[in-house]
């Protein structure tokens, strides 16, 4: 089948406990919409309780069952119900894959007493003072779960570094690289970004300490024990060292699940040969997110007919490894205000969304604000609130139905134009073929061939944009039309 992932979350989802339930609710119309596969946000708890997205993990084993951080449940509900929004996945035959967040812990239970140097926060490898000591965030007991699941508890020798202490106030926060059993440095991670960038935020996990990795292979074999998850999505590798996940994944593969799904997140931005890198140092075990063409659709969405179509899908991983590219049009950290801000306009996303969904390489992850819209305040740098409205992208249903029917066969391009570009899919035995169209300028046509079999026959547009049809002449060729700004489907008038 083609294979669809959706992210089942956004940034700004209400903290009212209602996610889990909501996966539930939908699951059986995630499977007619043509959804093979849902990603959930992490599961555990968080510093900030029910207002953490998850990404700032407390408590890797509280998926919503202790009393941690002000609540029993998390953001999104409570253990019971995130297994049961799984099982109900499952009974739809949808895969689930659960957000996978190692890099740091956050809201230490206590603070002790740990050597550090300053380190300038523009190139991590510059320290910027003698070692000193202070009081960090780095020990976690977690007294309210009483040891049960583990009785592993965290201190300095677990962290490399940490951005705040007792006594500091916030203003002066600073990045400190702390001194431990396993050297005075940062850990080696793909890439050079600020020198070195394997800190992020919070306490920030020491994977030289064996007893942490050990501590983390026994958790995720509870967690997939727990959960019975099909796949992970694994947060923030670019700051964490891929020796680490090397090890990680090769256990969890031998000893947990031997088909687990791996999808990763590392944050290149237009870099393709940085991802390339990443994929060697991991020997090909994960999949990546193509950061790269997102990138291409905000600019294209930005600059209309100012973009060239033809370089669309240029210095994409979808390109360069198609094998590996979860290919996507926005995300949780793209939407406006979040830290990697870089909205796809919406007049762009059914564009987009079809070259996603509609063509053979990478394997498509569409988000939750796109499928159901959203709409959400924030505040401005000046304190001003600015009201944000990301609505459903209409299209997109239908362009999943698009591609469970008629994305299909070879694939035949003609991205001959700078504002008009067009692609077949051949269809094969059990589907018919489709000759999709997008335009960022004026309205436009072009002929495609889409074989001598449908001569004499017309196509429409499924997406219902261009209202005429198309007849096939006899040599197979259709002139397929497309409208300012926008995308055509066209399928066999007659197909089922
Ligand atoms: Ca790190």
């Amino acid at each position: 089948m083609n294979e669809v992932m959706i992210q089942f979350f956004e940034w700004y989802y209400p903290a009212d406990g209602t996610l889990w339930k909501k996966v539930s609710q939908e699951a059986a119309l995630l499977k007619k919409t043509g959804i093979s596969a849902v990603w959930l946000p992490p599961a555990y708890k968080g510093s900030k309780g029910v207002f953490s997205q998850g990404y700032d993990v407390y408590d890797l084993y509280d998926l919503g069952e202790f009393d941690q951080k002000g609540t029993i449940r998390t953001k999104y509900g409570t253990k019971e119900e995130y297994i049961s929004a799984i099982n109900t996945l499952h009974q739809q035959h949808i895969q689930v894959y659960a957000d996978i967040v190692l890099n740091q812990l956050g809201g230490a239970d206590e603070t002790e007493k740990v050597m550090v140097r300053k380190v300038n926060p523009e190139n991590r490898t510059e320290f910027i003072s003698p070692p000193f000591e202070i009081e960090a965030n780095t020990k976690f007991n977690f007294p309210n779960r009483k040891k049960k699941y583990s009785a592993f508890e965290w201190d300095y020798n677990c962290f490399t570094g940490v951005d705040c202490a007792k006594g500091i106030e916030e203003s002066e926060k600073c990045i400190y690289s702390i001194i431990n059993e396993y050297g005075d440095d940062w850990e080696e991670v793909v890439g050079n970004e600020k020198g070195n960038y394997d800190y992020l935020m919070f306490s920030d996990i020491e994977f030289r300490n064996t007893a942490v990795r050990e501590e983390l292979k026994r958790w995720g074999k509870w967690y997939f024990e727990t959960a019975g998850f099909d796949g992970v999505r694994l947060d923030a590798l670019k700051h964490i060292s891929p020796a680490f996940y090397n090890e990680w994944l090769d256990f969890m593969r031998i000893n947990v699940k031997h088909d687990l799904f791996v999808i990763g997140e590392y944050w290149a931005f237009t870099d393709v040969p940085l991802l390339e890198e990443y994929i060697r140092a991991t020997g090909s075990r994960i999949h990546l997110f193509d950061v790269p063409l997102h990138y291409n659709f905000h600019h294209a969405s930005n600059s209309g007919k100012n973009y060239d179509l033809r370089g669309i899908l240029n210095n994409s991983l979808m390109v360069r490894r198609p094998d590996l590219a979860i290919t996507f049009v926005e995300n949780h950290d793209t939407q406006p205000f979040q830290g990697l801000e870089s909205a796809v306009e919406p007049w762009f996303k059914p564009l987009a969304y079809a070259l996603i969904l509609l063509r053979q390489e990478g394997y498509p992850c569409i988000f939750y604000c796109d499928l159901y819209g959203t709409c959400y305040t924030e505040k401005r740098p000046d304190g001003t609130e600015e009201k944000v409205l990301m609505p459903k992208i209409s299209a997109l249903e239908k362009l999943l139905s698009a591609r469970k029917e008629n994305a299909w066969g070879e694939q035949e391009d003609y991205f001959d134009h700078p504002n008009c570009i067009g692609w077949v899919r051949k269809g094969d035995g059990q589907h018919e073929p489709c000759a999709v169209m997008l335009s960022n300028g004026k309205e436009n046509q072009k002929a495609m061939q889409v074989g001598t079999q449908y001569s004499g026959s017309y196509f429409i547009d499924f997406l219902g944009n261009s209202k005429v049809k198309v007849r096939i002449d006899e040599n197979g060729i259709g002139n397929f039309r497309v409208k300012a700004g926008s995308v055509s489907v066209w399928v066999p008038e007659n197909q089922k």
